[in-house]
């Protein structure tokens, strides 16, 4: 249970199969983001006919509502979602900070007020682990604490060191046996605070690895340091993770850089809010020029929307507050990031992965590609050098 399998590798660039107890997953992949036990508005089966693998939900809003115990009594997610496929749950640290009221971070955990109805709710390591486990995910994640950006350098440092003694407890309470705990790095965007988050991490020797703390408001010149210098210290033969992070040019420079997993919100609340992702960069279908458009969102695409509809037609039901437009848009911008994955997997296998990212960066970025993501794509064809 739970090998991880690298198949082929093309400068720090990888292919994976990752074996869960709900089916095989291939890596590199984007996990699309059900908050609330749903992936808003795209239903399981259209979700496994975008290739959509592992879907991610959120354990600090299921344990507010329903509550955890609901959804153990449907079996777990698959039963209560009917998303056939692995999941993976969030340790409800993140949204306690960015979400609960009041919170207030001690060395036992976390207290804060419900932002539903106002109550006082306490989460902790063990309280984590065992909603998790009531959630029944394939994958879980360790409670921690991401700082906020930005923060002070001392306050990041004592944040790592507790988080080290949250994951030693998560580790000890965990029962379930076909669950992987995933360990998460913290530390900013400072190396030698990241090296320190990574030695004390490391010997736990989890089943895989996340890199947190990031994309909480730093430049991505400040980010993709950080990403390079975490995930090439990381073990080989494990997957990693980097949370919270789904822009297409994020999908592309973190898998030059040897991440294996993904989720955002991104491509469905973008698409909510009327845009279309394409390789071409974000369409606006907002803009008075979709209104008179005869063409598909994007002519590359094979999803349902791309195959049926043109952007006029899809700008008319957005004008008009039609449910079906931001359904569309969500099924098209996520199916976009799969297929962007897949192309991705196909050029490491045939070992072009880099020449295949420079030419995908030319034309979204429309020929001004900034140095953050030209330097992600050397440091990927050097995986020598840290
Ligand atoms: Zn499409």
């Amino acid at each position: 249970m739970f090998e991880f399998e690298v198949k082929q590798r093309d400068g720090r660039a990888r292919t994976a199969t990752f074996a869960t107890p709900r089916g095989q997953v291939t890596t590199p992949m984007f996990m699309p983001v059900g908050t609330q036990g749903t992936v808003k508005g795209i239903s399981p089966q259209e979700l496994s006919d975008i290739g959509s693998q592992m879907v991610l939900a959120n354990t600090y809003h299921l344990m507010l509502r329903p509550g955890e115990q609901l959804v153990e009594a449907h079996g777990g997610l698959p039963g209560f979602t009917a998303y056939p496929g692995p999941f993976l749950t969030d340790s409800g640290g993140f949204q306690v900070m960015s979400l609960g009221h009041l919170r207030k971070i001690t060395e036992e955990g976390v207290v804060f007020k419900n932002h539903l109805d106002g109550s006082r709710v306490e989460l902790t390591p063990e309280r984590s682990i065992q909603v998790q486990e009531a959630l029944g995910a394939d994958v879980i994640m360790a409670f921690d604490e991401c700082p906020p950006y930005p923060a002070e350098r001392s306050y990041i440092q004592a944040s790592l060191e507790r988080t080290v003694r949250w994951l030693e407890r998560c580790h000890t309470v965990k029962t379930r046996e076909d669950q992987a705990l995933f360990a998460i790095v913290q530390g900013g965007v400072h190396e030698d605070l990241r090296l320190q988050s990574l030695e004390a991490t490391l010997p736990f020797a989890t089943p895989g690895f996340a890199v947190g703390g990031l994309a909480v408001g730093e430049s991505k010149e400040e980010m993709y340091p950080a990403v390079a210098f975490t995930a090439s210290r990381l073990p080989e033969n494990k997957p990693r993770y980097l949370m919270g992070v789904g822009h297409p040019e994020d999908l592309v420079a973190g898998i030059a850089l040897g991440i294996d997993m993904f989720d955002c919100v991104y491509p469905t609340r973008t698409g909510r809010f009327g845009y279309a992702l394409t390789d071409d960069g974000r369409l606006n279908l907002n803009s008075s020029a979709a209104r008179t458009q005869l063409v598909p969102l994007d002519p590359e695409c094979d999803c349902y929307a791309c195959r049926h509809y043109t952007r006029a037609y899809l700008a008319h039901l957005l004008r008009a507050e039609e449910m079906l437009a931001p359904r569309m848009l969500s099924l098209h911008n996520l199916r976009y990031l799969h297929r962007l994955v897949e192309r991705m997997r196909d050029a490491i296998t045939q070992q072009h992965f880099q020449a295949w990212a420079a030419e995908w960066s030319q034309r979204y970025f429309r020929g001004s590609v900034p140095e953050w993501f030209r330097q992600a794509l050397q440091q990927s064809a050097h995986p020598e050098t840290p």
